[in-house]
């Protein structure tokens, strides 16, 4: 580290050349001290010396300078250096010019000219004193912002990687809660979403007493279907009906669900029987549009299917059970009576 200076500031050579002896003898090697013949010449050389990065600790100047008064170069002094502490050298100097500077370039000490040696020293060393405490105050206060931001940086660092990890856990729960839910052939709901939903919905159709329609799908003469053309064509067959049987749904809460085989579960909440039945035409329309040729059906040469349904105001003690086991009794009136239509059973 470089040494910290005293820069000292007089018009006369003569009292420099004392100060100089006096405080290098009492103050020792730790110290530079740089002087200086009028206030213009130390500014000059606190030009120099703030370009080699060199600590002024503190400055001495005397009142009493041709020009530029000492008091005018500490303020000056002061305002490049507020750390650095300022001590007036005074001769003649009136109590008014010395409060001015007090206050205008917080002057640590005045000195009275003559000075005793003894005097000067205990004012110098307790200056440097303090002088280095200040400084190393202010190097544990950079320390602790360096510190802070450090730990700042980290802690945001910490919380982007935990915002990256949680997003991508969401992600995967989401995919997983998905695929848990899904039928993997037909990409519709499975039935254990279904079940879930039927639960969901008798209690609230049951709390706002709603109508709540569930109606059962089959596709006609499906084993035929396979033994025909094949399990994949049976699948790509299953696919298309499960998709026209959503796309046919057009509420939010409608729900249409693989219930097992080639047999599908409509759930429609809010709805009655004229509602169910408008439902079934469209689902109808669809599948007829679709135009699969069925040459193993005893009812048509296209794929056709059959609905059996019921219709209930959800109340105790009936229960979600008795709406399917209703709605699988409609479904085989529908097979009986010749397939390719509906047939709705009242719910009790
Ligand atoms: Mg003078």
């Amino acid at each position: 580290m470089l040494q910290s200076v005293i820069l000292c500031v007089d018009d006369e050579p003569a009292v420099l050349e004392s100060l100089k002896i006096e405080l290098r003898r009492g103050l020792g090697q730790g110290y530079l001290i740089e002087t200086a013949e009028s206030s213009e010449e130390a500014l000059q050389v606190l030009d120099d010396l703030q370009l080699r990065h060199q600590d002024v600790a503190v400055v001495i100047a005397d009142y009493l300078m041709p020009n530029m008064r000492g008091d005018e170069l500490l303020q000056e002094v002061h305002r490049r250096s507020p750390e650095t502490l300022k001590i007036m050298l005074t001769g003649q100097t009136t109590v008014e010019a010395i409060a001015s500077v007090v206050n205008s370039a917080q002057l640590y000490r005045y000195i009275s000219k003559p000075w005793e040696s003894h005097d000067l020293l205990l004012t110098l060393k307790s200056a440097l004193a303090y002088y280095r405490q200040q400084q190393l105050i202010l190097a544990q206060e950079a320390e602790l912002r360096r510190v802070n931001e450090e730990l700042k940086r980290l802690v945001e660092d910490q919380s982007a990687i935990i915002q990256d990890r949680t997003f991508e856990l969401e992600r995967a729960n989401r995919q997983l809660h998905r695929l848990a839910n899904t039928d993997s052939l037909t990409d519709i709901p499975n039935r254990r979403f279904f079940d879930e939903k039927l639960q969901q919905e008798w209690s609230i159709c049951q709390r706002e007493q709603q109508y709540l329609t569930l109606i059962f799908a089959d596709v006609d003469y499906f084993k035929a279907y396979n033994d025909t053309y094949g399990h994949q064509e049976g699948d790509v067959c299953l696919r298309l009906v499960a998709k026209s049987m959503q796309t046919a749904l057009k509420r939010p809460r409608d729900l249409v669900a693989r219930y097992g085989g080639e047999e599908f579960v409509l759930l429609l909440p809010n709805t009655e029987t004229g509602g169910a039945c408008a439902v079934i035409a469209e689902i109808q329309q669809r599948i007829r549009d679709l135009s699969i040729p069925h040459s193993g059906s005893k009812v048509s040469g296209w794929v056709t299917v059959s609905f059996g349904g019921t219709v209930a105001v959800p109340l105790s003690p009936h229960s979600p059970s008795e709406l399917l086991q209703i709605a699988d009794l409609a479904l085989y009136d529908a097979k009986e009576q010749g397939r390719n239509g509906y047939v709705f059973r009242e719910f009790p």
